[in-house]
């Protein structure tokens, strides 16, 4: 599963393709622009005129008549922004537009591989496609407290009104984000929106170019069997170093994965290796923590208990709550959440 030539070759290409893109939109808004404003045009060719003879100055060594030809680019840089603004655009509009800022869609910095060029790698080895797809329905901008019941149990706080705690937190986690410095654990029974926060998060993180692999617990048990019992294929190596090595390792449901007696053991390594290597890990599970006890470890246990941070989830089942929704049966349900539930 390591990435292969023709696997490489595609995400080269990708950018090939994203610059090619960003050069037409460039294209495209110089034209734009230069059509409804003749006066940018003729900015431009003074522009391209005074630095040609500025370069001429130079190589002359007459410095004197280099700075002078310098100030009145200056000034022309300056009446051209004047002029994009006074015609709605946005200052940078005729430069090219670009989805990575740190690489401008080269995919290096400084001859080293950029973050996006690294995602790109683990979203290729991962299959995690059909995760970004999810991604674009599930994040924080669609995020809704709507289906968090407002009733509080007697005297206690309500599902919506800790959910909206949760969410806060959730949003800090990311804001503060640093690979190592925190650790968080989901834990609330199915339903509950786990798998949804978990998918904001990602979001989220991605999008500050921070890696983020996304697995299911079984997919990241059978990552660590094959490691250990040396089933990988050549390449494989690379699979595994992102395992422990990714920013962010999001595991899925801890609990559903089939069990067998390496489990525990390979769970512990897993979580201690990525604690070693300042990397962080967040895990959702319908688990209890003394079921966690039961299925794992001691040690697996109260490694979470230190050093995770605890998110609870609950409320009445909220998949249940959407189902009868579509199906037109949750009047009542959505009177009561009518009033400003997002
Ligand atoms: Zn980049």
């Amino acid at each position: 599963m390591g990435l292969t030539n023709p696997q490489y070759d595609r995400i080269r290409r990708e950018y090939d393709k994203k610059q090619l893109e960003n050069r037409t939109a460039q294209e495209a808004h110089i034209r734009e622009a230069y059509s409804r404003l003749p006066r940018l045009r003729e900015m431009e060719e003074t522009t391209a005129d005074l630095s040609y003879q500025r370069a001429e100055r130079l190589l002359a060594g007459d410095t004197k008549a280099a700075d002078k030809l310098a100030r009145q680019l200056q000034e022309l840089r300056e009446g051209k922004q004047v002029l994009l603004a006074s015609a709605g655009y946005p200052p940078d509009y005729l430069e090219m537009p670009c989805h990575c800022p740190l690489c401008r869609d080269t995919g290096y910095v400084n001859g080293k591989k950029c973050r996006c060029f690294e995602q790109a790698i683990v979203d290729m080895l991962f299959s995690q496609h059909p995760i970004h797809e999810k991604l674009e329905r599930e994040n924080f901008s669609t995020f809704s407290l709507e289906y968090y019941d407002r009733e509080a149990p007697s005297g206690g706080e309500s599902p919506y009104e800790h959910m909206q705690q949760v969410l806060l937190q959730s949003r800090r986690f990311v804001d503060t984000f640093e690979p190592g410095k925190e650790n968080l654990l989901l834990m609330g029974s199915a339903g509950t929106g786990k798998t949804f926060l978990s998918n904001c998060i990602a979001d989220a993180l991605m999008k500050k170019g921070i890696s983020v692999i996304y697995l299911s617990a079984n997919q990241l048990f059978e990552a660590l069997a094959d490691h250990a019992y040396s089933r990988e294929e050549a390449g494989q190596e690379e699979y595994y170093h992102w395992v422990l090595d990714s920013d962010l390792l999001i595991v899925d449901d801890l609990g559903t994965e089939l069990n067998n007696s390496l489990v525990s053991s390979e769970l512990f390594f897993c979580l201690n290796e990525r604690e070693l290597r300042r990397r962080s890990t967040m895990i959702s599970t319908n688990l209890t923590m003394n079921q966690i006890r039961a299925s794992y470890s001691e040690r697996v246990a109260s490694r979470l208990m230190e050093n995770y941070r605890l998110l609870r989830l609950y409320n009445s089942d909220i998949r249940l709550k959407k189902r009868e929704e579509r199906l037109g049966l949750a009047a009542n349900t959505k009177d009561r959440n009518d009033d400003g539930g997002r």
